[in-house]
């Protein structure tokens, strides 16, 4: 073997996150791309696995979450374009959030300025009484609901195979069946080391780009950065609702979180692309970023991974502990998880819902300050990390992608290729207005 690369970029994982990084790369230079993922196939996990709402940002607090807020935003148009020239689905259900109690009214209050604050236009808002809400969405109850009218269900899965697909034709390589288990800066490249199906390989790339959703945090450590954060994981699970009583609810009925600082939401009412109504989903803690059903009692052993300070601090945390715990009995069972619902709406029964759904696992860093509010980008001279990516980041997905080449262009991290001039392959994909408003 000499010594040049094998590869210009190695992206590990195939999720929305790395394949809409692969498209800029592949758009702004003249380079060559390598994708690797543990599945055969991209958008094989959490991509595939979320609840499918492109989510308007009157719910994300503009300074804790402004990246998050910002690039949800931007990126409504790009999934719009895509879906349209893709011909998938593109369904625009709206979203209530509702309120059951006075404190959760002056939230939906807060919401609505958020909104606003946060680049959203008035007529895209509308605050109601419960009567209001009634009108729109006979089964549901509550004080109050802010009605989010462009909130848009789709297959957040198929989009991610799409990009794929596009980019497979530019000439991407798809390492399939292949975990990163080693990653070495050396001189001016990174050498990759896989486990899979083939035993142990490796490439050599000018810069790896870390986006592997539940295993980002591991492969950063492995190359030297993140080493404070520990990884927590909740299990989202849902419920199928059945008609007849399906097709009564045609809104996303959503809840404000009662303690914002966790990941527990209560499930929500969910209209899918495909028409399908869902509950879900609950937050049920898990150990490892791929246990999609029972305990994963065989994986335990993560909890005890090191560091474990941020993890004991959430343990001596009695809401924590409590909501935690009331997260498990909504898994075990049915009629639990389903009481949960109809809080809001009273007239869904366990009966109708008689299979689960697909599920999803987020992938939650913790420091000694408790849960990261947004993404964590680490930054090297061969290699760049994103951690924390959850949601609504399939929404914001490919303005953040662009974000992150645009900060390691400035910053001269990315290695010194021809660039090219071309339009947007796909329908508002441009990378200039997407970088420029920011
Ligand atoms: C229950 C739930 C509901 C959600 N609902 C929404 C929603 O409605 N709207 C929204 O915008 N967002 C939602 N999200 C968040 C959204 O789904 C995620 O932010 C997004 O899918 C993350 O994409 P990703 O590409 O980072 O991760 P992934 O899709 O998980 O991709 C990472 C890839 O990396 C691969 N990988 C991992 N480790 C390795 C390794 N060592 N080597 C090689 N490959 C590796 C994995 O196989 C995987 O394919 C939800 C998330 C969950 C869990």
């Amino acid at each position: 073997m000499g010594d040049s690369p094998d590869v210009d970029f190695l992206i590990a994982g195939a999720g929305i996150l790395g394949v809409s990084l692969a498209y800029w790369l592949t758009t702004l230079y003249d380079c060559s791309v390598a994708i690797a993922d543990l599945a055969g196939t991209a958008g094989a996990h959490t991509s595939s696995r979320n609840t499918g709402v492109i989510h308007r940002p009157y719910y994300l607090d503009p300074q804790k979450k402004r990246v998050f807020a910002r690039t949800s935003l931007l990126s409504y148009r790009m999934w719009e374009g895509l879906a349209a020239s893709a011909g998938l689905p593109w369904r625009r259900a709206g979203t209530f959030n509702i309120a059951l109690e006075e404190s959760e009214v002056r939230t939906l209050e807060e919401y609505g300025r958020w909104g606003i604050e946060n680049g959203m236009d008035e007529s895209e808002l509308e605050l109601m009484d419960g009567k209001g809400v009634k009108a729109r969405e006979p089964e549901v109850s509550c004080r109050a609901g802010l009605h989010s009218k462009s909130d848009v269900s789709v297959d957040f899965g198929a989009f991610t195979r799409h990009v794929w697909t596009l980019l497979l034709a530019r000439g991407a390589k798809f390492l399939g069946r292949r975990k990163v288990v080693a990653a070495t800066a050396e001189g001016g490249k990174t050498e990759v080391r896989f486990s899979g199906d083939g035993g142990m390989t490796s490439i050599r790339c000018r810069f790896l780009l870390n986006a592997a959703g539940g295993g980002a945090l591991a492969i950063a450590k492995m190359a030297g950065f993140a080493r404070e954060y520990a990884m927590l994981n909740f299990r989202g699970e849902y419920w199928v609702v059945d008609e007849p009583y399906a097709s009564r609810v045609s809104t996303n009925i959503y809840r404000p979180p009662r303690f914002p600082q966790y990941p527990f939401l209560d499930p929500h009412f969910v209209v899918r692309a495909d028409g399908e109504r869902q509950i879900g989903p609950n937050a049920v803690i898990v150990p490892g970023p791929y246990v999609y059903s029972g305990a994963g009692l065989p994986n335990a052993l993560s909890y005890l991974e090191r560091p474990l300070l941020p993890k004991v601090s959430l343990l001596t945390d009695r809401d924590f502990v409590a909501m935690a715990a009331a997260e498990w009995r909504s898994s075990l069972s049915k009629d639990a998880m389903c009481n949960r619902v109809r809080k809001f709406v009273p007239g869904l029964v366990a009966s109708t819902l008689n299979r689960r759904a697909v599920f999803g696992v987020r992938c939650s860093i913790v420091d000694r300050g408790g849960f990261v509010p947004e993404a964590l980008l680490f930054k090297g001279d061969r290699s760049a990390h994103i951690i924390n990516y959850n949601s609504p980041g399939a929404t914001g997905a490919p303005a953040y992608s662009a974000l992150v080449v645009e900060e390691l262009r400035r910053e001269g991290l990315l290695p010194a290729l021809k660039e090219r001039r071309g339009g947007a392959a796909i329908s508002g994909w441009d990378y200039e207005s997407v970088v420029s408003r920011f």
